[in-house]
């Protein structure tokens, strides 16, 4: 089914992010997981694409196994900075083959090495470029990504919310916001979207913080801002892991709340493979839908 078709009708829509088991891990090693995230009833699980292509087999398997062995819609995630056009096309007909009708189309983070050789002529320089690519196929529903406080990369939040309503005129079904921890950031720029003509159901992305290394990698990876209340709670609990996970989740289900009486059209659970957690978070929020 396409997500199109689940946005319309589900108010919020209800997703969990996972990823592929890391290195030789067999994929099988997330049965048990998903097993119990199925039992949560979300509205599609999300597969992420490791960098530069890294889990691709997998990232397809997983999204066919989630589909078939559990019935739930899978969106399997795709980058494309590193990879050529028949590349493009030969991982295109890997999803056909698999029955995979969702993807969110992504450019991925450019590669830090050096002497990384780029694909020449580079045909997927933007997530916009390989979403332009796969709607010519006309047989997949396509997401894409957006950031509440602005791309890391981009000089500034208006041209990178300007980059995002061009991608999302490129034939872009729906939108999934990169994690944020202040609220304010992401009903703002909604607004700001909508004003510019954006109409794809946007759904917000909710990391609930689990332990206090996460957060310097979460800010380093995407410069989201840590509300200095959020800090110093974490801060009180930190000798203790289990009070910091209480705090986490509470925080995340706190965050949904609000979102949830503000309308938002959906909640995507970065679930870091945590089925526990996104459990607690959707008991919490059960009586709020
Ligand atoms: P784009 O939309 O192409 O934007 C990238 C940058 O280029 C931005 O600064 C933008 O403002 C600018 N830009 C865009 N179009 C233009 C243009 N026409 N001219 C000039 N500048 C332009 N990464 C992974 O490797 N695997 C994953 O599975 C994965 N999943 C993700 C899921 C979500 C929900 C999110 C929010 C991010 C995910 N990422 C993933 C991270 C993502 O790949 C990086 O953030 C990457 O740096 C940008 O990808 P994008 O698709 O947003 O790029």
């Amino acid at each position: 089914m396409y997500l199109r078709q689940v946005y319309a009708t589900k108010h919020p829509a209800i997703s969990f992010e996972i990823f592929p088991p890391k290195g030789n891990y067999p994929i099988n090693q997330l049965l048990e997981q998903l097993e119990i995230f199925s039992q949560l009833k979300p509205d599609y699980i999300s597969v992420t694409y490791g960098a530069g292509g890294s889990t691709k087999d997998k990232t397809i398997k997983i999204a066919g196994m989630i589909k078939e062995n559990f019935q739930i819609e899978p969106l399997a995630h795709l980058t494309c900075i590193t990879s050529t056009k028949d590349q493009i096309h030969s991982i295109i007909s890997d999803l056909s083959n698999h029955d995979i009708e969702n993807v969110l189309a992504l450019r991925g983070d450019i590669p830090t090495d050096p002497n990384f050789v780029f694909p020449t002529p580079l045909h997927f320089e933007f997530a916009s470029d390989l979403i332009r690519e796969l709607r010519k196929e006309r047989k997949f529903c396509i997401g894409a990504a957006f950031y509440p406080e602005g791309h890391i990369e981009a000089p500034n939040r208006e041209i990178d919310f300007k980059n995002v309503a061009y991608k999302a005129k490129q034939g872009t079904d729906f939108l999934i916001s990169q994690m944020f921890f202040d609220n304010a950031y992401f009903i703002k720029s909604v607004k700001k979207l909508r004003e510019m003509g954006v109409n794809q159901p946007i759904s917000a992305g909710i990391m609930p913080i689990t332990n206090i290394k996460q957060i310097q990698r979460i800010a380093d990876l995407c410069g989201a801002t840590f509300p200095p209340n959020l800090l110093k709670e974490l801060k009180t609990r930190a000798d203790n892991p289990k009070h910091v996970e209480d705090f986490g989740i509470q925080y995340a289900t706190d965050q949904i709340a609000d979102l949830l009486n503000s309308g938002v059209e959906g909640i995507h659970i970065y679930t870091m493979n945590k089925p526990r957690i996104a459990e607690k978070i959707i008991q919490n929020i059960r009586n709020l839908r």
